[in-house]
């Protein structure tokens, strides 16, 4: 069964503070809207989302409570952890740790609403230095590397940091690891502190925190500290979840492949495009991996294609005999075995043989939307032979 806790419960709680008597007036006098909302939406549902556990959220809204100085409300909420089965124990480590987040003197006032509490309750806890948690050495390791960078600017820093903040309060057993990152997270959220929040998001995962917890951690301390406190959290708890995903299985290399020439398809040069004979032999197309695609063109003496032009332009290079080509309204260019042509993009030219010899290239260009060349008309002998 639900417990449901009424804003008048809620006012109950608060009455035996010592102000009291300023709060007896019931807030759903001055705010029906927060009252209708506190009971059904934050105590009729929040706390009941079953992806973060009762027990969970009273340790993350005590953190937050705690580290934002939020005192008035302490003594109702440390029962409610209590009712909740946070051990006396556990909420004592909770608001010795916090200390450390958020500062000594929030931290004070919270022991003192806590002393309350216990006295109230007839609780209390045994003050002896307990036996430490072990710690992981190799993370542990990180950790001070980290810390390192800190101790050139703030050794002082550095030295409390890693005694006793990691190698002592960490490692008490009164409150689990786990738990300790949750109230960490919860307090670096309630402070607005998204610089630290990674790290300690990354070690709340590590020590076993699970990501939908993580996430509705943020959800459940917009209701605690405000929507823009949980709003800033969302970014640095993205990164951290990005992170540690794990990469996709890597795809097998791609093996190279050789096609014997013998099965590059052969076609003849359509009389359309080319003059005289001329014979295409398909290199390679563009595919998926790429838009190049290459042929190995043979011009006999006297063929040449029409003019056309290249959207990504071409590359040509002459594998036998002795051709021309020619950039409209330039010089013809000979081109021999091993010569390269560049053609850039949209201009327009022709290439083909010599009148007299046969020549062969292999001719590279990119496709823009599945084609390479946009052909023209047929280049006349009284181009092609004009005498340069
Ligand atoms: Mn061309």
């Amino acid at each position: 069964m639900k417990t449901q806790v009424t804003a008048a419960a809620l006012m109950a709680a608060l009455s035996s503070t010592a102000d009291a008597g300023r709060r007896q007036a019931d807030p759903a006098d001055g705010a029906p809207a927060l009252a209708t909302y506190t009971d059904q939406l934050v105590y009729g549902e929040l706390w009941d989302r079953d992806v973060l556990s009762r027990r969970d959220r009273s340790l993350v809204t005590v953190a937050a409570l705690v580290a934002n100085g939020r005192t008035s409300q302490l003594q109702f909420h440390f029962g409610r952890a209590l009712d909740h089965g946070v051990t006396p124990v556990e909420l004592s480590e909770l608001v010795t740790h916090v200390a450390y987040y958020a500062g000594w003197p929030v931290g004070t006032e919270a022991a003192a609403e806590l002393a309350s509490v216990f006295r109230a309750r007839k609780l209390s806890v045994d003050a002896a230095d307990p036996e430490l948690l072990a710690l992981d050495p190799d993370k542990e390791a990180a950790r001070k590397q980290s810390v390192a960078r800190v101790a050139v600017l703030a050794p002082g820093l550095a030295q409390y940091t890693n005694e006793p903040l990691f190698s002592e309060v960490w490692r008490r057993p009164g409150l689990a690891p786990r738990d300790r990152s949750l109230v960490t997270v919860a307090t670096l959220i309630a402070t607005g502190q998204a610089e630290q929040m990674p790290f300690h998001l990354g070690r709340a995962l590590d020590n076993g925190l699970t990501e939908p917890e993580a996430s509705e951690v943020v959800a459940h301390l917009a209701f605690y500290c405000g929507w823009p406190r949980a709003f800033s959290a969302v970014g640095p708890l993205g990164e951290v979840l990005k992170a540690r995903q794990q990469p996709a299985t890597p795809e097998p290399p791609a093996e190279l492949t050789v096609t014997p020439r013998a099965e590059a398809p052969h076609f003849s040069g359509p009389p359309a495009n080319f003059t005289g004979e001329v014979e295409v032999e398909s290199l390679f197309r563009a595919d998926l991996d790429g838009d190049n695609g290459g042929g190995m063109v043979h011009f006999q003496p006297g063929a040449r294609t029409a003019w056309h032009t290249h959207p990504r332009g071409q590359t040509l290079v002459v594998t036998a005999g002795v051709g021309w080509v020619q950039q409209e309204g330039k010089a013809r260019h000979t081109i021999r075995v091993g010569d390269v042509v560049r053609i850039p993009p949209h201009v327009r030219h022709w290439h083909g043989a010599s009148a007299e010899q046969a020549m062969s290239h292999i001719a590279i260009a990119e496709s823009v939307d599945g084609s390479s060349v946009t052909w023209m008309e047929l280049v006349p002998d009284a181009i092609y032979r004009a005498e340069q």
